[in-house]
């Protein structure tokens, strides 16, 4: 009888299977409640501006690990961060600097393994041996706490994890929820990569192709600090493989050393003084379409608009600056809150960037 009983249990269990694979009205279910990336970005954003999780929900978990991203999807951000190095074998690694020092237990695991500067780059590495790291809350060189109030303990385990690992995520949890969740890859400093024979330009906008992201209408920015880099994308690289996908032009002060471009084969700190200028912003819309300045560099001592901020909205440019981070908040707004309310209010700006996309949708979804 036992037998016999386990049997019916098969069958049951198979037919509701067969049922479920065959039925039209399963298929049609299926099919109406496909998400659809292709989709233009609005209904992702049905509030008053784009939030998009830096780094992840970065301010709750660390920074760039699977559990900060599910924890992003899950408070509703409309857009997820991924920075991007390319590792010794030639793969994407979501991670935001080039060294793993300040995020990761690299000098424990391989102490050999630093350069002369003391520093250990991921494009040392393969894929294998990063995923022997832990990553733990940023930290400072003198292995204190960045954001000290931040999530802290050395018992739950956090990893790095490939490009290809997190659109798989965010594909799948668009297909559970029946959402639309972005992306918002940054190809982090393209000019090292070129320096070490990497594409990682190319690579990046291969890994989009194969997930689907094609065109402008479909739920991607593609951001970086080097213009030199965004115009071949716009002008070579998207073009020879058939893409034309919406470009963000991330903005920087000199001094931060963020770029460096070849000019007579020698590699020199880009000059970004152009693009505060008055006809910079329409320049950078000649190939991006969005740009992704610092915060303060959208308004004068007065807190009104830059000439920036000015003739970015003229040029019709998207406007996404960065970062929000609640630690961050500057001493003439009271709250974070009312710092967000003058940015995406007052200033009228598109979205922003930030470590706490919960605080930060609470106030686009009012
Ligand atoms: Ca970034």
């Amino acid at each position: 009888m036992k037998a016999n009983s386990f049997i019916l249990k098969l069958i049951l269990s198979l037919s509701a299977l067969t049922y479920a694979i065959l039925s039209p009205t399963a298929a049609v279910a299926t099919s109406s409640n496909k998400p659809n990336i292709n989709e233009s970005t609005t209904p992702s954003n049905d509030g008053k501006f784009t939030v998009i999780a830096h780094r992840g929900a970065s301010g709750h978990l660390p920074e760039h690990t699977i559990p900060a991203k599910a924890l992003a999807y899950g408070l509703g951000a409309h857009y997820l961060e991924q920075d991007l190095v390319m590792t010794k074998d030639n793969q994407l690694i979501v991670h935001h600097d080039l060294t793993l020092d300040a995020t990761t237990n690299v000098a424990a695991i391989f102490p050999t393994k630093a350069r002369a500067d003391g520093h250990f780059y991921v494009i040392d590495f393969t894929l294998d041996e990063l995923r022997q790291l832990s990553v733990h809350e940023r930290k400072k060189d003198t292995g204190e706490m960045k954001y000290p109030a931040r999530f802290n303990n050395s018992v739950t385990p956090f990893h790095l994890h490939t490009f290809e690992e997190e659109l798989a995520l965010i594909k799948s949890l668009n297909k559970t929820t029946c959402r639309n969740v972005g992306i918002y890859p940054e190809i982090k400093s393209p000019w090292f990569h070129h320096q070490h024979d990497k594409d990682i330009s190319l690579a990046v906008l291969k890994a989009l192709k194969t997930s689907g992201y094609l065109n402008k209408e479909d739920n991607v920015y593609v951001q970086s600090f080097d213009p030199n880099e965004l115009q071949r994308i716009k002008q070579t690289l998207l073009p020879s493989l058939g893409m034309n996908i919406k470009l963000v032009q991330l903005i920087a002060y000199n001094d931060w050393h963020e770029t460096k471009e070849k000019v007579n084969e020698q590699w020199h700190n880009y000059d970004y003084n152009w693009m505060f200028e008055v006809g910079g912003a329409s320049k950078i819309s000649s190939y991006a379409d969005g740009i992704g300045p610092w915060f303060p560099m959208l308004i004068d001592d007065k807190l009104s608009p830059s000439t920036l901020l000015s003739n970015a909205k003229k040029a019709g440019l998207t406007i996404h600056p960065y970062t929000f981070r609640l630690e961050d908040t500057p001493q003439q707004f009271e709250s974070f809150e009312q710092w967000l309310h003058y940015y995406t209010g007052t200033l009228g700006i598109d979205g922003i960037f930030t470590d706490q996309p919960d605080r930060a949708l609470a106030l686009a979804n009012e």
